[in-house]
């Protein structure tokens, strides 16, 4: 079972009390009312889809209910670490993540098919 921790609880808990909220530090424009129907696609709907660290609004649903931001492999599905709503995005540039890696494939473990 995965264990997330939630920042405002201080404790780990089961992965099935929690609600994932999309990518975290999305900034909204602040001219909204002119920027053109693509620049509004790109910020409403358009989200990058990276291997490896990626930072994610989650909400413990089943708990406090409250939304925190959250630094997770999306490789391992690790959670790297997780901080208050409104905390600024911590550096983690130096943290190792398992996408050094090579990722276990069907050929890296069995060989090439016949
Ligand atoms: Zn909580």
């Amino acid at each position: 079972m995965l264990l997330i921790y939630c920042p405002y609880c201080e404790e780990e808990r089961s992965e099935l009390e929690f609600r994932h909220g999309g990518d975290a530090h999305i900034a909204r424009p602040t001219n909204m009312a002119d920027i053109t129907d693509e620049e509004f696609q790109e910020y409403f709907f358009l989200r990058d889809n990276p291997k490896g660290l990626i930072f994610e609004r989650w909400r413990h649903i089943h708990g406090c209910g409250r939304f925190f931001n959250a630094a997770r492999d999306t490789v391992s599905d690790k959670f790297v670490m997780s901080y208050k709503a409104g905390e600024p995005k911590p550096d983690l540039s130096g943290a190792p993540t398992t996408t050094e890696k090579p990722a276990e494939t069907f050929e890296t473990t069995e060989g090439t098919a016949q």
